[in-house]
């Protein structure tokens, strides 16, 4: 059976890959960090803990569950999911790419749109969040990565196979990484007629600019959702009862499909994804 890949080790994709190893997947787990969990203290509200559990022993429990059944565990951040003979490549920003027949995303909530005026004006008109969908349009003109990471430099990447004139922005943020070169001018606005023409600065400077790549943060659910071509609405991942999202052979569970935003609520998306996406293995193998 082709591989598995779930991103994100939180509630949903720990869910999805006890389900899923347990019905004979091989399954690949990759995550950056622990999630929103990791930001929580005490879980009161969770079924079989009386007086409640930290919130830091239920992640570590999750963790461990999963690797002892056969769950492979990775920490490194997507940075993108292709379609590939195999089914999907999931890449990442230290350079990896994984085969896998089937894919879940389980990334939580996170958009890292950063707040510059007439930035929701220019997209789909000059503004992308997606270098290898977009990057194509620009060729010959000049264009900017905006971020300060490791996102941002494999969305630089990317470009500058196709583009000479990209330039990475980090919009007045210390780099937190090495770039070739980079502008830390903070960023005030876009501006343009019927597209981006230009971007303004907060020192009162400003530059012709044709596009811009916005790879602020790391990767999250809406940014791979673009690069994929998947529906979403008001941020989150379109999915069916079966947690199918219009693409087949890709899920999404959790906090990055609508509905509560709680660990059980995640756990029984997990459940559904992990079902379903192994259905899904058994018959394309
Ligand atoms: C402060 C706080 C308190 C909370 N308290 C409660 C509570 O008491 N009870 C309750 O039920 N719920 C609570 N919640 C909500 C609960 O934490 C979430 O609903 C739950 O964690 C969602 O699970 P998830 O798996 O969908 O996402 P998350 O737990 O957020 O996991 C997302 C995973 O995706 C990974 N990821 C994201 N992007 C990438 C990338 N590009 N590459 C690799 N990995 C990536 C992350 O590293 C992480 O592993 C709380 C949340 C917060 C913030």
């Amino acid at each position: 059976m082709k591989d598995l890949i779930i991103i994100g080790q939180g509630p949903a994709g720990i869910s999805a890959a006890l389900y899923a190893v347990r019905g004979g997947a091989p399954v690949t787990i990759i995550a950056k960090d622990d999630g929103a969990l990791a930001k929580a203290d005490k879980i009161e509200n969770y079924y079989g803990f009386e007086g409640g559990i930290s919130a830091r022993e239920l992640i570590a429990q999750g963790k461990k569950q999963a690797q002892a059944i056969g769950a492979r565990l990775y920490k490194d951040e997507v940075c993108g999911i292709e379609f590939a003979e195999s089914g999907f490549t999931v890449k990442t920003t230290s350079g990896k790419e994984l085969n896998a027949g089937a894919a879940i995303i389980a990334c939580g909530i996170s958009r890292n749109v950063p707040p510059i005026r007439n930035i929701e004006k220019f997209e789909g008109s000059g503004v992308s969040y997606c270098a290898i969908c977009d990057g194509f349009f620009f060729r010959g003109k000049k264009v900017a990565v905006i971020g300060n990471a490791a996102y941002a430099l494999s969305e630089y990447r990317v470009l500058k196979n196709i583009i000479q004139n990209v330039t990475i922005l980090t919009d007045g943020l210390p780099p937190l990484i090495d770039f070739p070169s980079y502008d830390d001018r903070k960023i005030e606005s876009f501006e343009g007629k019927n597209s981006l023409e230009e971007i303004r600065f907060a020192d009162g400077s400003a530059e012709r600019y044709d596009g811009v790549f916005i790879a602020c943060g790391s990767a999250g659910a809406f940014e791979l959702s673009k690069k994929l071509g998947l529906e979403t609405k008001d941020n989150k991942i379109i999915v069916n009862e079966r947690m199918e999202t219009n693409i087949p052979g890709i899920y999404a569970a959790g906090d990055c499909v609508p509905g509560l935003q709680q660990i059980a609520k995640a756990v029984f998306d997990g459940m559904i994804a992990g079902v379903e996406s192994l259905k899904f293995l058994k018959k394309h193998d």
